[in-house]
């Protein structure tokens, strides 16, 4: 067997990590300097959407040898709706570090992985798919699959971001759902020390959102961040993207060619969370590879957890402000947490079953 991994990002890596601890070589290749050589950011994992994982670090180092250490706990939600404010309590997820940070994720894996990185290897799949039984494609970039098979694009985001700096609690993350300020999206704030954070707002690109100007939304999500949160905010570097693709690829594998991460459809698409199912599409391509399970069959729960996700966006993308307004007021009920926060309670598949037939009618 000769296995190729184009693209050393959380999936790439993962595989590549679980191919050496079953005794496999591989070859990675990656087109950057080093792993994640882009902007600085935080990223959140929420047990909420990871049921039935509770913790999602325990998992990966108990089931798969995957270590990671994440900059923070999250105890509090504090979510923010046009007028409301709705704060959820208990043991809700993980804020990590990306890009060039010096304990982001990337390069955390990349620390536990014994082959050397060939870096600088701007590789495509044509140029490598002879040489190599196997290829896995981690490039993060759907575009890279949709060239090999039909990928379903959900719908394109703008991302706004910055690094700011004032007072925070480390262990409260911030979402605010406000679509004066984010149109049928969000804006999150996740502190990555007592004195830094990340603010970013995104929001899907469609026909009727496509009109608003990307940096007068961001003015009015900084204004309003400093406002909810009552303090003046510093911006100490910005970031921007725009066409990031959510979606979701046909087929986990042709042949021998497996897609991971992005390249699979990872991407929760009502919150945008995808770290920790990259990380899952990765491990399991090399489980599949090291003949220890069927890469299909163990991508099923994701797939089904991506459509549950895909139904719970096209729903809140109907609601208004207001409407927004009555959810957020509704977390503050005990009841409200209690299911939300109930690590035995599947409530965004639930959610996304009982509304499919809804969300259908467009
Ligand atoms: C701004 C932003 C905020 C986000 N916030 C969250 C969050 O809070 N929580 C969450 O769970 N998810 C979040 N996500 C989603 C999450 O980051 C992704 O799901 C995850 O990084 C995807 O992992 P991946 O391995 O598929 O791709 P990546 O981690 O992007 O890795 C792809 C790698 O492939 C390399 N590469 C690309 N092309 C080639 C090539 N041709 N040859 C060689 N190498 C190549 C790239 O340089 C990169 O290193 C966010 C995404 C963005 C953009």
């Amino acid at each position: 067997m000769k296995i190729a991994i184009i693209g050393a990002g959380l999936a790439g890596l993962c595989c590549a990590i679980t191919l050496e601890k079953n005794g496999l070589e591989v070859d990675v290749f990656e087109k950057r300097e080093i792993a994640g050589d882009r902007f600085t950011n935080a990223e959140a994992m929420f047990s909420m959407t990871q049921h039935p994982v509770d913790d999602a670090v325990k998992y990966l180092s108990e089931t798969y040898g995957i270590h990671l250490k994440p900059s923070s706990n999250i105890q509090k939600l504090l979510c923010y709706s046009k007028n409301e404010l709705g704060e959820l309590d208990g043991k809700l997820g993980f804020i990590n570090m990306r890009g060039k940070h010096p304990d982001s994720y990337e390069s955390q894996l990349a620390a536990q992985l014994k082959t050397d990185i060939q870096y600088h290897h701007n590789v495509s799949y044509d140029d490598i798919s002879k040489e190599y039984t196997h290829v896995v494609l981690a490039t993060g970039d759907p575009l890279d699959t949709k060239k090999l098979q039909p990928y379903d694009v959900a719908f394109r985001a703008t991302f706004r971001g910055a690094l700011i700096e004032g007072e925070f609690n480390q262990t409260e993350a911030h979402a605010f759902f406000n679509y004066d300020i984010a149109p049928k999206g969000m804006a999150y704030l996740l502190p990555h020390s007592d004195t830094t954070a990340s603010l970013v707002n995104v929001y899907p690109q469609y026909p009727d959102t496509e009109g608003y100007d990307k940096e007068k939304l961001w003015e009015k999500c900084f204004e309003e961040c400093c406002r909810r949160l009552d303090q003046d905010f510093t911006i100490t570097s910005n970031f921007s993207l725009k066409d990031y693709i959510i979606g979701k690829a046909e087929s986990s594998r042709i042949g021998n060619t497996f897609f991971v991460g992005n390249c699979w459809g990872s991407i929760t698409p009502a919150f945008g969370l995808g770290q920790f199912e990259s990380m899952l599409t990765g491990i399991y391509a090399a489980q599949d590879i090291a003949g220890l399970g069927d890469y299909d069959k163990l991508t099923k729960h994701l797939s089904q957890g991506y459509h549950d996700s895909l139904t719970l966006r096209r729903t809140l993308e109907k609601l208004d402000n207001d409407q927004l307004d009555l959810v957020t007021k509704s977390i503050n009920n005990k009841f409200a947490e209690e299911l939300i926060t109930n690590k035995h309670i599947n409530l965004f598949k639930m959610i996304g079953r009982t509304l499919h037939p809804f969300s259908r009618k467009a």
